[in-house]
């Protein structure tokens, strides 16, 4: 056990508490460690394709949007690579996701409060000490110690959502879209190819599929439940709603109402990235130059419902369902892209007493990022409050002003200023 008390300890190292992390190391007034599992910083390694983008500006980097003179900004990065003028000639925004990747590495070296390969592996509340006591596992030797906080903060993320019928076969024929770049050597082998599911990771893995089919003449697949390919809300006005005036907005419904609302935010996060549908769209053109059987299909309005191993193949069971139509298709490897879900730690129902959970067994939210806890020692979450903070929860855009709140929450003085208003619209007819 080390015997000193922390004002804040992370669970979970990924850009949210890395921002955090990185705000911190200017407020000695507040002393904190963050652990990770992982041995060093890795953002979705499985979808590090050459070619993606991060999809929010580079100034939603882990600082900027706090405090553009901090010295873990983007463009700092840049200079201390000596990539400015390279960046400056390619007048882009949005920066290759490998970049955002090796530039969080870069602040992670620089940080002295981040501690990589070590799991957070058990919370305690100490009632009469009045803080918590993290139990934390080296990945490496496999000991466990203990960490003294007053206050916690989880940035744990979120998990690939495998549905039931994807799961128990081989993980080198059937897997999520998160480990593509590790299985891209067998789909290369393979006869078939079929990906599932119209989102952006599925689509970045289709049009991948779709380059290299040239050189490895697989058959490939992709099927969707949805009616279209679609893509994303992008326009100026319409990513307003990923800026905190939305949040706080948001915030205020009754729990029921918001979930009503999410539900219907579909096109603001699931779909497909304009610039990618338009490079798979020239890709099936290209391919189709002197090709009369291209060997590529696309269906639409198709659900997938069961999977089963057929000899060396899989045979995929079909539905379309606005036709009410039955049918199998058979491919040698599968790649799921069924999105993420919220990776909410198992420890924390050790501490279940002490906090607050809603009828659908979601913890509760105070506005600044806190559980409602009938306790002193605050437990702030980063992850798994979209249904409390809204469909901007996994922005990376608004996470520099979710770790704002935070800071003065823990500072007890606003020593980030926060405004009523950033954005140009209203949502609420009282500011009208
Ligand atoms: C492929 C992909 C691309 C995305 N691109 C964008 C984008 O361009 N723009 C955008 O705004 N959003 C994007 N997102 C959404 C969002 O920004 C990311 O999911 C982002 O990584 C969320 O950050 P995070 O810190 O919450 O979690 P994560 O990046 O998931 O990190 C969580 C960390 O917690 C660690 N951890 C978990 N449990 C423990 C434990 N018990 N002990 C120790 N460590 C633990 C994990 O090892 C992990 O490193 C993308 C998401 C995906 C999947």
């Amino acid at each position: 056990m080390d015997n000193h008390v922390y004002d804040l300890v992370g669970v979970g190292i990924g850009p949210f508490n890395l921002s955090l992390a990185a705000l911190l190391e200017d407020i000695p007034e507040i002393d904190s460690v963050f652990f990770d599992q992982k041995p060093h910083f890795d953002w979705h390694p499985g979808m590090l394709i050459v070619g993606t983008r991060l999809q929010v500006p580079f100034m939603a980097d882990l600082v900027t949007l706090a405090d553009p003179t901090n010295k873990y900004s983007f463009l700092n990065y840049l200079a201390q690579k000596n990539r400015l003028y390279p960046f400056y000639f390619l007048q882009r925004l949005d920066i290759p996701r490998r970049e955002y990747n090796d530039y969080c590495q870069w602040v992670e070296n620089e940080l002295d409060n981040c501690r990589f390969g070590h799991k957070v592996v058990d919370l305690e509340y100490l009632e009469n000490e009045g803080h918590y006591v993290v139990s934390v596992q080296n990945m490496e030797t496999e000991e466990i110690g203990q960490y003294q906080a007053k206050n916690l903060v989880l940035g744990t993320g979120s998990s690939p959502r495998l549905p039931k019928a994807f799961q128990g076969f081989s993980s080198e024929n059937v897997f999520h879209t998160a480990e593509f770049l590790d299985r891209q050597d067998r789909c290369r082998q393979a006869k078939s190819v079929t990906v599932i599911g119209s989102g952006q990771s599925s689509a970045e893995a289709f049009r991948e599929l779709l380059k290299e089919r040239m050189e490895h003449p697989y058959k490939l697949t992709w099927i969707t439940r949805s009616r279209s390919f679609f893509s994303m809300e992008e326009s100026k006005l319409t990513v307003e709603q990923f800026s905190p005036d939305y949040v706080n907005y948001f915030y205020r419904f009754p729990q029921e109402k918001k979930d009503e609302i999410f539900a219907s935010q579909d096109l603001l996060y699931k779909g497909i990235s304009s610039h990618t549908i338009t490079d798979i769209y020239n890709l099936l053109y290209e391919n189709s130059v002197s090709n009369e059987d291209m060997n590529v299909d696309l269906q639409v309005l198709t659900e997938v419902h069961d999977i089963k191993e057929k000899g060396d193949t899989y045979e995929i069971s079909c539905h379309q369902w606005e036709q009410n139509h039955d049918f199998t298709h058979e491919s040698d490897v599968v790649i799921v892209g069924t999105g993420y879900h919220p990776n909410v730690p198992p420890f924390i129902k050790s501490l279940s007493s002490y906090i607050a959970w809603d009828d659908k067994g979601r913890y509760e939210v105070e506005p600044d990022y806190r559980l409602r806890m009938n306790i002193p020692n605050q437990i702030y979450v980063q992850s798994g409050i979209s249904h409390s903070h809204g469909v901007g929860s996994t922005n990376l855009g608004l996470a520099v002003h979710r770790n704002k709140i935070i800071i003065n929450h823990l500072l007890g003085e606003e020593k980030f200023p926060i405004y009523d208003k950033y954005v140009f619209q209203n949502f609420d007819a009282e500011k009208f």
